[in-house]
């Protein structure tokens, strides 16, 4: 494999992303388009989301003051979301995400939709 090596900084650990306290008040919040406060102090930046293989997601955080890595887990789509996706499609319209709203649309990965904030894989196309 000749995978290009990550960037490193000093304060990453070889461990990787830390675990979050209170991950369902941050989710709520990262739903909402708000900025998430860091156990630290300060904010969390978003530095990626990454799919998980089983349709759940992880956002990758980073402390803007300690420069810690966290991981928020975001869980994967519930059969009542599907059933919102799948009903909005058979109208014509173009899904938005259950959990964001209305103002963000779906994308197409591969035969999947998923939102591209959440990760999540919410119907398929
Ligand atoms: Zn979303």
């Amino acid at each position: 494999m000749s995978k290009q090596r990550p960037r490193t900084t000093p304060a990453e650990t070889s461990e990787g992303p830390l675990p979050l306290p209170d991950p369902k008040k941050l989710l709520k919040l990262y739903y909402g388009g708000f900025q998430l406060p860091s156990p630290q102090g300060g904010f969390l930046e978003q530095l990626r989301v990454r799919p998980e293989d089983d349709g759940s997601a992880a956002v990758l955080l980073e402390c803007n003051t300690s420069s810690l890595r966290y991981a928020l887990p975001v869980p994967k789509a519930t059969r009542t979301e599907r059933s919102k996706v799948k009903a909005m499609q058979e109208e014509g319209a173009d899904p938005h995400c259950p959990r964001h709203g209305p103002g963000l649309r779906l994308v197409r990965t591969g035969r999947e939709l998923a939102c591209p904030l959440c990760g999540v894989v919410y119907g398929k196309v």
